[in-house]
């Protein structure tokens, strides 16, 4: 295992013996855990783990973070659980690990731009430990270097992704060095014709570079003497993507965008770094607009340096960066910067303290420069978590406010569907649709044709989408539905009248509208369906225009009642009918139809006001009646179950149930959906077999 023995070797050299003992107990955990296992190289998997580890030491990360890079597919991809990883190894390498199977299991589908920058967001937000995103970067990166052994078009999924993924969120974190190897490890499987020609076009023209890079290093080395500086000096080689990007961007060909030449000068303070400008600029004369300051005002992933652009000895042009040993440090390492050696003895929640710091340092420093915004965006849902970011089943991202729920999600995809909602699966799993979101959810609604808004909803949305759409939705529908219904309970008053419905022509309808001024005639059958105006006395002024009627035609007939007719028919709490009990409407103005039954108590200490009409069941209802029963039962241990079981198996179910004590016994008060009196009936026959039951009362 000569991996296993880098890896301690490069631990050894900044970490505690101590924690050197621990990394060697999860080499040793790793290598079980995967034993047998293969990569798709043929390689045993756990060289992917030790590389990953690897190339987190060059970060100097500690101990949990290392040990968690060694651990992390273990959870996902063997029989060990989180718990055994914490057991051994502690609760803070168990979250981590935790945090990097979760974001393994969501994937990134779409083209589109914006939902890169979702994604990204969302990453950013679900990984709470700035570790969680540097492990997984790094695991990206060694997948990314191993990733010829995959099939080309997994291979083209994983290359688009890390482009527009991993590579953005590595240079927001200032990791320079994996930023530029997954960008051009992407675009080698991306475009991998233009990959290999350029390739190949640097490694010959380096050669010819040699000699004048040369040249302009000694003459940079000799200028900076003469001015006291103490400076290293390299030459700076572009990564091939950045040299496509340009050859795209400006329209230059291979040969123009390789005429630049790039140096870096690190000196030992800030002073230095302009007294260096100033010497540079006297040694080659300075290209006018392209000096940057970036140390007075550092780029948004904390990056500080000076760049400038010269005119060189043939007329080339020459870019040189200037910065400090310490600018230097955070230019390459970025936010891991803050782990780059560190001694031994700092804790984890100093280090923790001192990123927070850092990120929050960098908020304040950026809150005066106008190009911020975007990365302060990003910081936006680490520090302010206030937008949660979930999937639609064909793997758009959509963000929500904080809080949202499936509702609110279901109307953000489309008004219908919020319409017409009737249940959720999230993640897989139905769940109600009061549910709560949480990041990275994947998110189906199921709906239904005739399924509609419920006012309950308007208690848990969030959005003001969806609290507009369910307002309107139930505003209209009243109207629409209790119109209907009275043009019934109209209908019914004419032909008590002997009326037929039919003769009642526009000229009846337009002199009922001048009499009652009245826009439509539609208002005013909704008002007979709400209640606010009587079905008899609009029938009488309709039928008495033109001809006259015999009043004594007054014989009623009973409206029919579906229990579909919404909001204009309501069913009475206080007796709870259905179908099958003989029943009585109740008139009363502002409302719609309520429904009791005859024999309801509260139904005779009517306070008046009220129009009493006669209703029916109707021989075809399809819905669940809730109704309320109160059980006796003894007091014995397992009682509810049985009762519960029975009502299940009865076919039922319990929307509530609560106990109240009386004396030796308690008593369950249950509301149950039934369908109609019979099956009511047939529960409370399967009840009293069950020996505790003593009664059971309506
Ligand atoms: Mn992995």
């Amino acid at each position: 295992m000569a991996d296993a023995d880098l890896l301690i070797e490069e631990v050894s050299a900044y970490l505690k013996p101590q924690d050197v003992e621990y990394v060697r107990e999860a080499i040793a955990f790793s290598h079980t855990a995967h034993q047998g296992q293969t990569r798709q190289s043929g390689d045993p998997y756990v060289s992917h783990p030790l590389a990953v580890a690897r190339i987190l030491t060059t970060l100097h990360l500690d101990a949990q973070a290392i040990i968690a890079a060694l651990l992390h597919d273990v959870v996902e991809d063997t029989e060990v659980t989180t718990e055994r990883v914490a057991g051994k190894f502690g609760k803070p390498v168990a979250e981590l690990v935790d945090g990097l199977s979760k974001l393994d299991r969501i994937q990134f589908e779409t083209r589109e731009d914006a939902q890169a920058e979702n994604f990204r967001k969302m990453l950013l937000a679900m990984a709470r430990d700035v570790r969680v995103i540097l492990i997984k970067l790094a695991d990206r990166l060694h997948n990314m270097r191993t990733l010829e052994s995959m099939a080309r078009d997994k291979c083209e999924r994983i290359a688009r992704e890390t482009m527009e993924i991993y590579a953005p969120i590595a240079n927001r974190l200032g990791l320079n060095d994996i930023y530029r190897e997954l960008q051009d490890l992407s675009f080698k499987y991306l475009h991998p014709n233009r990959y290999t020609v350029l390739a190949k076009a640097l490694k010959v023209a380096r050669g010819n570079r040699r000699e004048v890079v040369n040249k302009i290093l000694d003459a940079i080395r000799q200028r900076l003497a003469e001015f006291n500086i103490q400076a290293d000096v390299t030459g700076r080689e572009k990564n091939i993507y950045s040299i496509y990007k340009k050859m795209q961007s400006k329209s230059l060909a291979f040969a123009e965008v390789l005429d630049i030449y790039g140096f870096r000068v690190l000196v030992n303070d800030f002073a230095s770094c302009y007294v260096a400008l100033g010497a540079l600029h006297g040694l080659y004369k300075p290209i006018p607009g392209k000096f940057k300051d970036y140390i007075a005002i550092p780029k948004v992933n904390g990056y500080q340096s000076l760049h400038t652009t010269l005119f060189g000895p043939f007329g080339t042009p020459i870019e040189i960066q200037i910065r400090t040993h310490e600018m230097h440090k955070i230019a390459d390492a970025g936010v891991a910067s803050h782990w780059l050696y560190k001694s031994g003895h700092a804790s984890i929640s100093d280090l923790h303290k001192k990123t927070h710091q850092w990120l929050q340092e960098l908020l304040e420093s950026l809150s005066q420069s106008s190009d911020s915004s975007e990365f302060l965006e990003h910081l936006k849902v680490d520090l302010f978590p206030d937008e949660v970011y979930v999937f639609t089943p064909k793997g758009k991202i959509l963000s929500l406010p904080r809080g949202a729920t499936a509702v609110d999600f279901a109307y953000s995809v489309h008004t219908d569907i919020g319409n017409h909602c009737i249940a959720v699966n999230v993640n897989h799993e139905l769940v109600p649709l009061r549910t709560e979101l949480r990041n990275g959810d994947r998110v189906e609604i199921v709906t239904a044709p005739h399924a509609k808004p419920n006012p309950a909803w308007l208690a848990y949305v969030t959005t003001s989408k969806a609290r507009s759409h369910i307002r309107h939705f139930l505003k209209t529908m009243q109207s629409g539905e209790s119109a209907q219904f009275g043009e019934r309970l109209l209908n019914q008053a004419l032909h008590a009248l002997g009326v037929k419905p039919q003769d009642m022509d526009e000229a009846h309808w337009n002199k009922l509208l001048r009499d009652t001024g009245v826009k439509t005639r539609q208002e005013i059958l909704a008002d007979i369906g709400l209640g606010r105006r009587l079905n008899m006395v609009v029938a009488r002024q309709l039928a008495s225009i033109g001809e006259t009627v015999s009043n004594e035609a007054a014989a009623s007939t009973a409206i029919t009642i579906q229990g579909t007719e919404g909001m204009a028919v309501q069913f009475a709490k206080c007796c709870r009918p259905i179908p099958g009990d003989p029943i009585i409407g109740v008139l009363k103005s502002g409302q719609g139809l309520m429904v009791h039954t005859r024999d309801c108590p509260t139904l005779h200490k009517g306070r008046g006001g009220e129009q009493w009409l006669d209703v029916v069941w109707d021989k075809d209802i399809h819905r669940p009646f809730d109704v309320g029963i109160k059980l006796l039962v003894a007091n014995q241990r397992g009682v509810l179950a049985k009762v519960a079981a029975a009502i299940a198996e009865a076919e039922s179910n319990i929307e509530n149930v609560n106990f109240t004590n009386e004396g030796e016994c308690t008593a369950l008060h249950f509301t149950l959906e039934v369908n109609n009196r019979l099956h009511l009936a047939n529960i409370m026959r399967s009840l009293r077999k069950i020996p505790e039951v003593i009664r059971i009362i309506r």
